[in-house]
This record gives structure tokens, sequence and C-alpha cells, in this order.
């Protein structure tokens, strides 16, 4: 499941090709090894808000190196913080700060900008932080070399909640998250973050997978496995024998079944006592038309992709089984957000985790965070059984010019899992290299 295009552009003969033709060059995107340093290289710090004092501290607990001057040397990484700016005409000191360092940034720089929640202000203020969205966004489309711009949105009051996020923001753990906008304490969040060990922040957690036998499913199981936490994967009967490799504490079931939820309620109590991190990972696409669509097919996808995680959530928060300070995460799609040529049903289905996300944001009590990922092309075998010409516009037609790998999503779902991230609520991330389709 290789990509032969990228392999073939980093021949000497597809560097010529490439240069010659104006052909898409996927850059190589560093991926995070465990125990690596989270940056590899300098964080340059600027701007004037109300972050400016204390960015220097964080990124010091994450053990990254920053400067507030920029010295000329090579820069791993750009934040800056755009809270202060409180008018259109203020919006200048974005490129007075970024043009001069443009051309001092290393292969896979990362830039992350801090605002405020425009919802949260009003007159020109609010007009200037919107603006941030444009900005960060364009640049994601331009920065190239495998760089990544993010926009992060923080409440007042919960600046301290920030780690976890720059922590992901800044390594290479979101090497296909791009052009973001992230809103931190802008919805029914705790403001306490859990202190972690950032080498093992989910020790002691218990997480459910379901769909973990395989693809982005058993990624998340290893990633988490890899931040401490004890994964109880769930996947079909005849998946146990692949699901048993990933943990050998397992649940086989279709997550459709009427005992469903409860069969994994009582797994869960009789087992760990209740869980801290909910997975709705499996899902399904049975494409096809509208007008050649039969009500089976479209049933069973809304079945498992959004009834089911809706049946097993209920539950558990029946039961009082999800902890406090817990997480839920759903997995949606782009074709939930820019829709998708036959794919009705999977779209509905997927725009419906968002809606999912939404409504429960601002109700789970205890500190409890419900969140979402949404991949674009990732590199499964669920897209791997696409045809040549439609993967090849899939992968190639994002900033990254590349498909990327299910680590990226497990990568992004263990950020939101992360007990540090208590102000993290309601978000959507897309895992899509910022593809040009969608919002
Ligand atoms: P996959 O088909 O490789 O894996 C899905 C897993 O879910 C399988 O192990 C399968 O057995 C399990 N599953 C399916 N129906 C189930 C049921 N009723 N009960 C229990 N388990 C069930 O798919 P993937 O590519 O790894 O996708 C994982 C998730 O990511 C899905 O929700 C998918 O919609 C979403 N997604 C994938 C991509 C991509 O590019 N691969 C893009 C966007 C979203």
């Amino acid at each position: 499941m290789s990509d032969k295009y990228q392999s073939f552009t980093q021949s000497a003969i597809g560097k010529v090709l490439v240069k010659n033709l104006g052909l898409p060059s996927p850059a190589k995107l560093e991926r995070y090894a465990a125990g690596a340093p989270l940056v590899k290289g300098t964080v340059l710090v600027g701007g004037r808000g109300r972050l400016a004092e204390s960015l220097g501290g964080l990124l010091g607990e994450l053990d990254v190196t920053s400067t507030e001057a920029a010295g000329g040397g090579k820069l791993k990484g750009l934040v800056f913080d755009a809270t202060g700016l409180t008018s259109s005409a203020d919006l200048v000191a974005l490129q007075e700060f970024f043009t001069p360092v443009m051309r001092s940034l290393e292969t896979n720089p990362r830039v992350v900008v801090i605002g405020t929640p425009p919802e949260q202000l009003e007159g020109g203020e609010r007009v200037a932080q919107r603006a941030l969205e444009g900005f960060t966004r364009s640049l994601g489309k331009e920065i190239g070399k495998g760089g990544t711009v993010q926009l992060v949105y923080v409440a007042e009051g919960f600046e301290g909640s920030l780690l976890s996020t720059l922590a992901f923001l800044l390594s290479p753990k979101s090497a296909y998250v791009s052009g973001q906008v992230v809103r931190i304490g802008t919805k029914n969040a705790s403001i306490a973050a859990e202190q972690v060990d950032p080498k093992k922040p989910l020790t002691g957690k218990v997480a459910l997978v379901t769909g973990a036998a395989r693809g982005i499913g058993e990624e998340i199981a290893k990633v988490l496995q890899r931040d401490g936490a004890t994964v109880v994967g769930l996947d079909i009967p005849p998946a146990e024998d692949d699901l048993k490799k990933v943990t050998s504490d397992y649940i086989t079931a279709d997550i459709t079944a009427e005992d469903a939820p409860a069969k994994i309620a009582s797994y869960l109590q009789e087992k760990f006592g209740g869980v801290d991190i909910v997975v709705h990972n499996a899902g399904v696409t049975l494409d096809k038309k509208l007008a050649n669509q039969k009500a089976d097919r479209f049933g069973k996808v809304l079945e498992i992709n959004i009834t089911a995680p809706e049946r097993i959530t209920a539950e558990l928060l029946e039961q009082k089984l999800v902890r406090p300070n817990g997480r839920i995460i759903g997995v949606s799609s782009i074709a939930g957000i820019a829709g998708n040529l036959g794919q009705t049903s999977y779209g509905a289905s997927k725009a419906a985790v968002i809606g999912f996300v939404d409504s429960l944001a601002e109700e789970l009590p205890d500190g409890i965070t419900i969140n979402a990922v949404a991949p674009g092309f990732i590199i499964t075998q669920m897209t791997a059984a696409v045809p040549f010409a439609t993967r090849e516009v899939g992968q190639r037609l994002n900033a990254m010019s590349q498909g990327g790998l299910p680590v990226d999503v497990a990568e992004t779902i263990a950020w939101y899992a992360s007990p540090a991230s208590t102000g993290v609520n309601g978000n959507v991330v897309r895992v899509c290299g910022q593809m040009m389709l969608g919002a």
C-alpha cells in the first residue's frame, strides 16, 4: 500500500521530470518515533498578547528549545501569540513577524498562531481575530517542505490547557494535520488539567477502540498503548485472530447488534470498573449513487457509523462507566464535510458524527469531552480498493500532495485522549494534509 508516485519523485529521473514538468512533489513527512524529543530544533516565539509571557515557559515544560529573537539560524517552528491584535490594522503584525523568517525554516516546519475565539469578542477585535483563519489556512497552502500551519483559539482562562495541544501541533505527531482551527475552552470544559507524564500521558487509563483489528483502528490501539493506556479492542467475530494480535483485552461483537452496548458495558464494568477513553472508529462504506441505492445498504452504513456509536455512548453514560475527565472520540470523514460522489449514505453518517459531537459537547458531565477526527485520504485496505485514477486524485489534491497514514489519525486521537486536553471539547479536526475539498 505504498505511494508509488511519491517513491518515483524521489528517484533521479523522477526529480528531473517533477522539476521540468511542474508536477506535484510530495515532501517526505517526518513521523514521531517513541522516546524522541517532541521538536528537533528551535521554535521562535513572537507576538504580544495575553500568552506572550507564558509561551516560553510552556514550551520549556515540553523540553522544547525556544527563542524570542530570530538571530538568522534555522527554525523548526514558529508560534505567534495573536491575542493582542484588536483591529484589522493590527494584522500587519503577522507579516512583520513571519516574512523575515519564512526562508529560515527547516523541513517539516510547524507554525501555530494563537488567538481568542472571535465569537467571544465584539467589534474590531472580533474582526481581527476572525481574520486569523484566512491567514493560517493560506499560509498552510504555501509553506511547503511538509510544513503545517494551525490556528488555536484559546478562551480566556484556559491558557493552562494549551500544553497538550502545543505538544501535538509542534511535533511530528501532527504530520498530516494542517490548516486546522482548534478551539480550547469554548464549550463546557472544566479548567483543571490533569498533570501527566508527557512521555506516557495515558498511564493508568483504559481505552475502548472499536474496529481495532486492522487499518486505522489497529494503529489507534498501538498509539494509545505506546502512550501508556490499556486498550480494549473490539471488532466483529471473524476478525478475532487479527484482533487478539493487537491486544489481549478484547470483545468480539457486531456493534449494531441489539445487545452490543450492554455486552460492552458489562465487559468494561467487570474487568476495569469503567472506561476513560472511548474511540468509535469502526466504520464502513457501501457506495452507490442514490439513484441505484437500496434501503438495506443505505441503512446499514448509518447503523454502523452513527447509530451504534450513539447507542454505545448512551449506555456507557447511563451506567456512569465513563470516568471523570473521560474522553469520547468519533471518527468522521472529509466526506461528511465536503460530500462525495456515491457516498450519500456515508456522507450523511459522517456528518452525523459531527452532529453527535455538537450535541454532546455542551452536556457531558464531570469534565468528559467529545471530539472527532475527520480523515481525508488515508492509505489503508479501504482506500487501496479505490480505482487508480480516483485514488491518485484523492492522494494529490491536498497541500502535502500525498495520502496520510493511519498513524496520523491515531496521533490526533491520542492528543484528544490525553488527560491534559481538558479544554479541548467539541472540536472536529481534519487529518487530511489540508485537502482542497470542503471548508
Ligand atoms: P477498515 O475497513 O480497514 O477497518 C474498519 C474496521 O471496523 C474493520 O476491522 C472492521 O471489521 C470493523 N467493523 C466494521 N463494521 C463493524 C461492526 N458492525 N462491528 C464491529 N466492527 C466493525 O477501515 P479504515 O480505513 O481503517 O477506517 C476506520 C475508520 O476511519 C472508519 O470509521 C472510516 O469510515 C474512517 N475513515 C477512513 C478513511 C480512509 O481514508 N481510510 C477516511 C475517512 C474516514
